[in-house]
């Protein structure tokens, strides 16, 4: 059943009693109005008679370009280009270009803290970016969670590296995800790893470090550590496990490097390193907006078919866009996670065929 574009809009007048709310019928159309790109629509509100237009409420609103050279803009940021870069093959002002991925980067933020819910934790990798902002002596730390089995990126956290952080990061994963038995937890050697787990994570994961000895950037020796759980516990979680055999941090370490390509203030040896810690973290909810919904995760082949993160643990139907993204309304969300809940049950058949081929593909890969 397609819903009409009417009953997808809210009235975005704060004095109105119906503010917010869709569904209800009191919002009608209007007219058209003239832009640069063409004639948009303008809806009325019955309740309160205020009229506005069809891009109020997301990042387009009164913008003076075609949508799609705003999204064309945000797609190349997210491939690691920087604003300079971007300013001058658009050619247009690097203030125009900053100003459009600050507001493409709240929506996006919105989105996924709205849409990043209900998965379910089976295995969890922790891990940190060093990188530095405003001066090269101001160190600074992006924390990063990554769910393996759906290559989902959970939550992130910008800054000092330390026990708050960390347990920021903890808390906001348990918060969105769903814990079904105990999963699988792996970082590095950071102590703070071992104290935050042992005094949020009791009882709910099996933890283990892997710590690994450097000499002249190479490794030499790899320890790894058992601290939360038996040993049988961890055997039995890594024989159910699909993407790992022993203790190991390779998947947020792969991770990471696509967060580094990604994201232009994060690069090694770059001059164009985020002045503001602002400006770093709005870049990186954007890509995790990306990465989550919208970029194909090559390890997610089924066939022909490449899944993104979302899509594999079950948080999207299908591949969105950034037009999707920006949007989207609360209502249409509701509507695909309602129909989604409801499919859940008829897919688990084909997830388990699909879980299969996955473990077939790594045997027959080693
Ligand atoms: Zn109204």
């Amino acid at each position: 059943m397609k819903r009409s574009k009417e009953s997808n809009r809210t009235c975005p007048n704060p004095d109105c009693s119906l503010r917010g709310q869709s569904g209800k019928g009191n919002i009608i159309r209007h007219s058209f109005y003239i832009t640069t790109q063409g004639r948009r629509r303008r809806y009325r509100c019955k309740q309160c008679g205020r009229t506005f237009s069809s891009t109020h409420g997301t990042p387009y609103y009164r913008l003076h370009k075609a949508r799609s050279l705003f999204d064309e803009v945000v797609h190349m940021c997210v491939h690691g280009l920087a604003i300079s870069t971007m300013a001058r093959i658009k050619r247009m002002a690097w203030g125009t270009v900053a100003r459009w991925l600050e507001s493409a980067a709240t929506y996006a933020a919105r989105f996924k803290d709205r849409m990043l819910k209900g998965f379910v934790i089976r295995e969890l990798q922790a891990d940190e970016i060093r990188t530095f902002v405003g001066a090269k002596k101001r160190v600074i730390w992006v924390l990063t969670g990554l769910e393996v089995w759906s290559r989902l990126w959970i939550s992130f956290e910008i800054g000092r590296r330390n026990f708050r952080n960390i347990k920021r990061v903890m808390l906001d994963t348990l918060r969105r995800g769903r814990v079904e038995h105990r999963f699988l937890l792996t970082t590095d050697g950071f102590e703070m790893y071992e104290w935050a787990a042992k005094r949020l994570l009791l009882g709910v994961c099996i933890y283990g470090q892997v710590i690994k000895k450097r000499r002249e950037n190479r490794v030499v020796r790899v320890d790894r550590r058992l601290l939360l759980g038996t040993q049988a516990a961890l055997e039995e979680a890594l024989f159910h496990s699909e993407d790992s055999s022993t203790l190991n941090t390779s998947f947020i370490e792969r991770h990471n490097l696509t967060i580094r390509q990604g994201c232009s203030y994060l690069g090694r040896r770059t001059p164009c390193h985020a002045r503001r810690t602002e400006f770093l973290e709005g870049q990186v909810a954007l890509l995790m907006a990306y990465y989550n919904f919208l970029r194909p995760h090559t390890a997610l082949k089924f066939g022909t078919s490449v899944r993104t993160p979302a899509m594999q643990a079950g948080l999207a139907k299908n591949r969105l866009s950034f037009r999707d993204v920006f949007t989207s309304r609360a209502v249409f969300l509701l509507f695909v996670l309602i129909a989604i809940r409801l499919q859940a049950t008829a897919e688990l058949s084909s997830e388990l065929n699909n879980s299969c081929l996955k473990k077939h593909r790594k045997l027959s890969v080693s």
